[in-house]
């Protein structure tokens, strides 16, 4: 039988994970926490299948000027930052020109069509429905312009990729979430994507299957990973544990983990923010607000204020800035009620500067399989992209042509 240590427990270690072990590959699952703890906990939660078009740099002057001027709260930086993101995002900037940013949206959209299909088939097998609101999700626009131009680009989007959605106006919007106190210019209601009550819940609930249909799951340091003669070897707290293959899938951590081994990968690294709130009474599906650059989501645990993206120093502290606006522009559409956490949760989504996730080997140490990147989609695609990894690592014709994930093109 074959075997694999797959590194790290998110949604794109258990998607990997639990693929391989259809495949009949024995494989041992490994993080230094429980799993779905960590980025794919703290997320919307949502499975974006309307997410066709991956989240490109913007490069219109209003847009930068807001950006760089601190009046957007899409995206926060720390100036004396910038210097450790500016590779990455110089990089990121060149991809996400026009053209280019069309190519790798061709590939990208090739995955996304296989996210929700490959959760449904999970969903049911690991009896987490009661997780799952089919309802879409709504973004709510605050002037006539802005919903305006976010419904030529939705009626693109429906005609280039068949991508369902509704405009709605200020009172259809008012009568499918009573809750709000205001309703803008309305909102662009995408109707296929799902959202999940608790995300780290269903990673969760993953892994639980993953162990049910004999996989283990092990406690342990990355770190250790050491290439032998026929494998690769990682301590756990159960002892050494030796497979033919590694799969790294330490989201965020995947650059460090590589660096010694002598690869550089470049990760745009965009920080969010969230915390809970005790509505009283919450919405019946997530709600963006795209004036302030943040999104409302029910939750299990609470109606969950999540934040965009924050450039920081890597190892800088919690900084209240954009939470702390997204919060006071929630209070005029709702009454939040009183806040659960009182220090925020803090994640990284990991962006490669050409948006695309990096599924396949690595090109100078064979059997090591890299598993990462998947930016602003990790929730929805890590089913997915594990698929692919699998069909890769198994020899099969992968789902997807595989040429636009490959590590080798960094
Ligand atoms: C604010 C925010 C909102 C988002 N919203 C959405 C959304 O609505 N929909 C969507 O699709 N995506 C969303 N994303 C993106 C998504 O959450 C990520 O892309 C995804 O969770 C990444 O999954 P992962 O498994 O690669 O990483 P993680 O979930 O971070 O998993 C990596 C694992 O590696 C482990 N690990 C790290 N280092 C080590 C080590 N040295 N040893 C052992 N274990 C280690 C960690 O403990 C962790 O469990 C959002 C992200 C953020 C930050």
């Amino acid at each position: 039988m074959r075997s694999a240590i797959v590194l790290g427990a998110g949604m794109a270690g258990v998607g990997a994970a639990l693929h391989l072990q259809g495949r009949g590959w024995s494989v041992a699952l490994v993080d230094r926490q429980a799993p779905g703890l960590a980025t794919s906990y703290g997320n919307v939660g949502l499975i974006q299948s309307e997410a066709v078009e991956p989240f490109a740099m913007p490069r219109d002057l209003s847009t930068l000027w807001a950006i760089a001027t601190g009046r957007s709260n899409d995206v926060h930086y720390d100036p004396g930052a910038l210097l450790h993101h500016l590779g990455p995002l110089v990089r990121y900037w060149w991809h996400s020109a026009p053209r280019r940013h069309a190519r790798i949206s061709q590939a990208y959209a090739t995955l996304i069509a296989q996210a929700a299909p490959e959760h449904a088939g999970l969903i049911a097998a690991a009896g987490a429905e009661h997780l799952v609101r089919r309802e879409g999700f709504r973004v709510l626009y605050r002037a006539v312009r802005d919903m305006d131009r976010a419904v030529t680009d939705a009626e693109r989007l429906r005609a280039r990729y068949g991508v369902r959605s509704c405009a709605m106006s200020p009172e259809a919007l008012g009568a499918a979430e009573p809750v709000l106190k205001q309703t803008g210019a309305g909102a662009v209601h995408w109707q296929d994507p799902w959202s999940i009550r608790d995300p780290g819940g269903l990673v969760s609930a993953y892994a639980d299957l993953f162990r049910q249909r004999g996989g283990t799951v092990r406690s342990g340091e990355a770190v250790s990973l050491t290439h032998m003669a026929r494998g690769w070897s990682v301590r756990t707290d159960d002892g050494p544990i030796e497979a033919e293959a590694a799969v790294v899938a330490l989201g965020p951590w995947s650059p460090e983990l590589l660096r010694p081994l002598g690869y550089r990968f470049p990760m745009v690294r965009k920080r969010g923010y969230h915390r809970h709130w005790r509505a009283a009474q919450t919405l019946s599906a997530p709600l963006m607000d795209a004036a302030y650059g943040y999104c409302l989501a029910p939750m299990t645990k609470g109606l969950r204020v999540v934040t965009g993206a924050e450039l920081a120093r890597p190892d800088a502290d919690h900084s209240p800035v954009q939470l702390e606006r997204a919060e006071a522009a929630a209070r005029d559409l709702l009454d939040l009620g009183a806040p659960i956490e009182n220090r925020p949760w803090l994640g990284t989504r990991p962006c490669m500067p050409d948006m695309l996730p990096v599924v396949g080997e690595a090109t100078r140490h064979p059997g090591l399989w890299l598993h990462f990147g998947h930016g602003h989609q990790g929730f929805t695609l890590g089913p997915a992209t594990g698929r692919l990894l699998a069909e890769l690592m198994s020899g099969e014709t992968p789902l997807v042509h595989s040429e636009p994930f490959r590590p080798g093109r960094y």
